[in-house]
This record gives C-alpha cells, structure tokens and sequence, in this order.
C-alpha cells in the first residue's frame, strides 16, 4: 500500500508522522473522505472545497492547489492499482512543541490513504438497518462548529460507542434542544406522505455531500423536500428513513431504537432516491 506522506509517496511501513504531530496531540487538524468508482472520484472539487473550508475555519493556510490535490488523488488511485476505493485525505496542524499555539507549527502534515471501497453486505441494502437514538448530543455548533470536518471525533465516537453497546448500525444524535442532528458518520432523511425531510444545517449538522447530492436530485425531479428543526417524534412517524454518506450512499433504515419506521423497507422513495443516485453518478464523477 503506497501512502502519501506530507511530499512523496512511501509503502505502508515507512508512512510515519511525529508524536509531536499536533493532530496526533491535540485533534488539531481536518480530514476528507472521498469516494472513487471505476478509477473516478465522486465529486472530487467539491471535496476540495470543503477541505479548504475546514483548513480556513481552523486558521491553517491552505496547503498546495487543487490541481496538485487531484493529481495526487489519481496516483493515490494509480500506485495502489485501484478503481472503486476510498480515499481519505488528513492535514494536520504539523509538527511543533507542546502548547496549543498553532504557530508551534511550521508546516501542516498531509497524508493521503486510497483502500478499496470497503464491502457491505448486500442485505443491508435488503433489510434496512437499525439505529439507536442515543444520549450523547451531538457538540453545541457554537463550540465546534460541524462544518469543520474535524480530527477531533470523540463527540461521535461516545456515540458510536453508545450504539454498539445496543447493538445498533450506528447512534443518532439529537443537538442540545433535543431536535435531530445526525448520525456519527451519515445524514438522515425520512419520508412522511411522499415528502421528503432532513435536519437543516442549523441543527448542527455538517453539510454531507451526499446529502447535497440527494436534495439537488430531489429538487431535479420534483420531489418535494423540506429542511427543518425536526423532534424524534416526527421521525417515530415517517414512513421510512435512510442516512447517507460517501461510503454508503443511501442506506435504508427499518428501525430507530426499538420502534419500526414504517410498514416496509427500503420504502418506495428511498429505493427510488437509491436509484435516481446511481443513474445520475456518471455526470458526478471526476
Ligand atoms: N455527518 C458526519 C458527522 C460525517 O462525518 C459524515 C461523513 O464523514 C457525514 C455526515 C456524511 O458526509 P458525506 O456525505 O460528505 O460523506
């Protein structure tokens, strides 16, 4: 495996960063993850975007231009011998003294990884899968705002850990005023009486590409589609749910807690967001 490391590309064994490393010290630092299918990248500039977005929230100076970032992404692809994979990107603050300073540091670290596209069970897709309504809220957006997409992840990680502890797909968060937020690593959608609704941005979510692509393809086929502040009671009625993310695309949900969302899954629009996805991924690829 063939890993970039802040210049070059090295094997997998020589790929190390310091334990001065601000990001390894403090979660000082911002990473993406990005899809590719058949050797192409799902919305690679877009991606971009939001990494140089997450760099400027934090203050870090935006490391090489987008044209050096895609052609990394492709011999990230190329030198792994890879088609459908995923690729994270991770800058850190760099390499400097203890001390929460940034300017400690000199130079961000960049590291960027391409495994193959990780394989889910089919059935998942089938069957829909479950999640717990957990405890742990997701941060106050005022403290740490979502749109960083953060290497600090422990907000998501005590819901995850939440979750698996009953044995649930993943934990759905609720923001401090008790509205639904997310997921740890996905969006939720639900569908009551053929609308579409997904939490808005100010709940304190981060803005999920895929989700961007499901609201754009809503908007294009008129479906209708509703952002706002929604109570778990609302979702406890839809007819059926899915999350989305890079990784899973639109993932049904059957149950939130120990309560089934609606009377079959995946439900008719999800199956046909699912597919309306895949018809549209040729003109989305880079
Ligand atoms: N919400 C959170 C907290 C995430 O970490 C992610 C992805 O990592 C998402 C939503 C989905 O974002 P995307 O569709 O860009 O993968």
């Amino acid at each position: 495996m063939w890993i970039f490391v802040n210049d070059k590309f090295v094997e997998r064994e020589q790929a190390r960063i310091s334990v001065f490393d601000h990001g390894f010290l403090y979660g000082d630092g911002v990473y993406e993850t990005l899809r590719a299918y058949k050797g192409r990248i799902l919305l690679a500039a877009r991606h971009l975007v939001r990494l140089h977005q997450s760099c400027r929230l934090i203050g870090l100076d935006w490391p090489m231009p987008e044209e050096r970032w895609l052609a990394l992404l492709s011999e990230a692809l190329r030198r792994n011998n890879l088609t459908d994979a995923m690729i994270r990107i991770t800058v850190s603050r760099g390499e400097g003294e203890l001390g929460l300073d940034p300017s400690l540091c000199l130079k961000p670290t960049i590291v960027i990884l391409a495994k193959p596209a990780t394989v889910y069970p089919q059935g998942l897709w089938q069957t829909g899968v479950r999640l717990a309504l957990v405890q742990v809220r997701r941060n106050l957006a005022t403290a740490q705002p979502p749109q960083i997409k953060s290497l600090s992840f422990l907000n998501n990680i005590l819901a995850k850990q939440e979750a698996l502890r009953a044995s649930a797909f993943d934990g759905l968060m609720l923001n401090v005023e008790g509205f639904l937020t997310e997921c740890t690593i996905s969006n939720l959608f639900f569908v009551k009486s053929e609308c579409i609704y997904t939490p808005s941005e100010d709940c304190g979510i981060l803005s999920g590409i895929t989700r961007e692509v499901v609201i754009a393809l809503c908007r294009e086929h008129g479906l209708s589609l509703e952002e706002g502040r929604y109570s778990p009671d609302a979702l406890m009625q839809a007819d059926e749910c899915f999350i989305t993310n890079t990784s899973l695309e639109i993932l049904p949900v059957c149950e939130v807690g120990n309560h089934p969302i609606g009377n079959t899954c995946p439900g008719p629009m999800t199956t046909r967001l699912h597919h309306l996805f895949h018809t549209n991924l040729e003109r989305l690829l880079t």
